[in-house]
């Protein structure tokens, strides 16, 4: 379980589980250069690929805990759902609580839960079974959700991939009257805002924590794996807006690189994330 700081904000990690990925069939876009990865790998730190060269996807929360706010960061898959579409998490049974009370955090701790966006593996925690129904898991939570986001999946149909995830992990927390619709900027304390990083899907948004003179930016999905931050129009076939999220990309990019400003995306296996570097060839990534 890895711990750091922000300032005053310590962060841990909660991991539920984890999956390489076969860029070459997982992504879009990779304009023949699918058999030169090796060339591309070598600038990245190896924790981020499996033994035999494929990046390991992590699917963990973060938990940020301010001076004032207890606040769990994207809530994984959740166990006992219905996933027929994705046979990977189809009726998951992990120890994911056990995790988190091993972090020092019992549900009812929890004050905020904020998803990055409403895909299957970032709101499945926001619920648990009882009883035949969903309930939060976090009962004294005030879960955040980007409005524009809650707009986007409140329209997708049944049936749909993302219908089921909505249908038992987020309208159960609006049942329940936990929730809240934020926009781009919210403040969720003085240390911890929400920043906008469209594309994945039309609402996603990372988190940006500032605390003393140490900054970090919790990504989201905006990148999977470390190729795309050589090649930011490389995306997940699941990607809703592939050109919003490759302009959002090469925008975060020229922005972040060469600053002191922590970079965590949500699926690397590097939990403390790191630093990027411009290079003459694109940007590397410096673990922090
Ligand atoms: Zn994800």
């Amino acid at each position: 379980m890895a711990t750091f700081q922000v300032g005053a904000v310590s962060v841990t990690e909660v991991v539920e589980t984890d999956m390489p990925v076969p860029v070459p069939l997982a992504f879009r876009g990779l304009d023949g250069e699918a058999d030169r990865l090796d060339a591309l790998r070598d600038r990245f730190p190896p924790a981020l690929f499996t033994p035999k060269g494929h990046p390991l996807l992590v699917f963990r929360s973060h938990v940020l805990r301010t001076p004032r706010s207890v606040i769990v960061l994207d809530t994984c898959w959740g166990n006992q759902k219905e996933r027929l579409l994705d046979p990977y998490a189809h009726l998951l049974d992990t120890g994911y609580l056990d995790g988190l009370a091993a972090a020092g955090v019992g549900p009812a701790d929890v004050d905020y839960v904020f998803c990055t966006h409403l895909h299957q593996d970032h709101v499945g925690w926001n619920t648990r079974l009882v009883d035949g129904a969903w309930v939060p898991t976090f009962p004294n939570a005030t879960y955040l959700f980007v409005a524009a986001e809650y707009d986007h999946w409140t329209a997708v149909p049944p049936g749909a991939h993302g219908h089921d995830s909505f249908a038992d992990s987020v309208l159960p927390v609006v049942a329940a009257g936990r929730h809240r619709l934020v926009g781009p900027g919210f403040a969720i304390d003085d240390a911890v805002r929400v920043e906008p990083l469209p594309g994945h899907t039309p609402g996603h948004c990372g988190l940006h924590v500032t605390s003393g003179s140490e900054e970090a930016v919790f990504t989201g999905d905006l990148f999977h794996v470390a190729y795309q931050f050589a090649r930011p129009g490389w995306h997940i076939v699941s990607e809703h807006g592939a050109r919003r999220a490759t302009a959002t990309r090469e925008a975060f990019l020229a922005r972040y690189a060469d600053t002191r400003v922590r970079v965590v995306p949500a699926h690397f296996n590097l939990p403390a994330g790191g630093y990027l570097e411009k290079r003459a060839d694109g940007y590397g990534f410096a673990p922090a």
